[in-house]
């Protein structure tokens, strides 16, 4: 068994979607980014890297590369659960703060944990997403931008009969 964390921030601006958890929300600004900008996708991306110390998305998907300008981030997820698949793990479960002052998100959280769950190819019981404000406070508080924290366990793929035993 093995833990990640990952951490994102992107900036508000306007004339930008607001994206996050590949759902599109109503919004007078949206996050900037040379992808589609979806700071929790970003750190959940990032926990699942972590958690078998293969570096951070920013080294799978240099934002250098042209390939990746306005990329959807959970197809880039989709690519980090294959990673993790291939070598021999399984997400056993994330759980994702989202912080931003504005717009309210709870009304967002179960179509978020829906498109999660699926890219990954994972039970929606195991995606955790929760939002939180920072009361007025700094970066978020002031809504220069919105950030997000991820942790995950992995879990090795166990074969034959105590795999079975196991449930794998
Ligand atoms: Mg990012």
């Amino acid at each position: 068994m093995r833990i990640g964390h990952g951490y994102d921030v992107h900036k508000l601006v306007e004339g930008r979607k607001l994206i996050l958890g590949g759902v599109q929300i109503y919004h007078n600004k949206g996050l900037l980014g040379h992808s589609d900008a979806d700071v929790l996708t970003h750190a959940i991306m990032d926990s699942l890297l972590g958690s078998l110390a293969l570096g951070d998305i920013g080294k799978l998907f240099p934002d250098t590369d042209p390939r990746y300008k306005g990329a959807n981030s959970i197809e880039l997820l989709r690519q980090v659960c294959r990673i993790i698949d291939q070598k021999g793990f399984r997400i056993v479960n994330i759980d994702a703060t989202v912080c931003a002052q504005k717009p309210k998100l709870a009304p967002h959280i179960s179509h978020m944990r829906f498109k999660i769950a699926r890219a990954c190819g994972i039970d929606i019981s195991q995606v955790s997403i929760k939002a939180t404000t920072e009361e007025g406070l700094g970066f978020t508080g002031n809504m220069e931008g919105i950030s997000a924290t991820a942790v995950c366990l992995v879990n090795e793929k166990a074969f034959g009969f105590f795999g079975a035993f196991l449930g794998n």
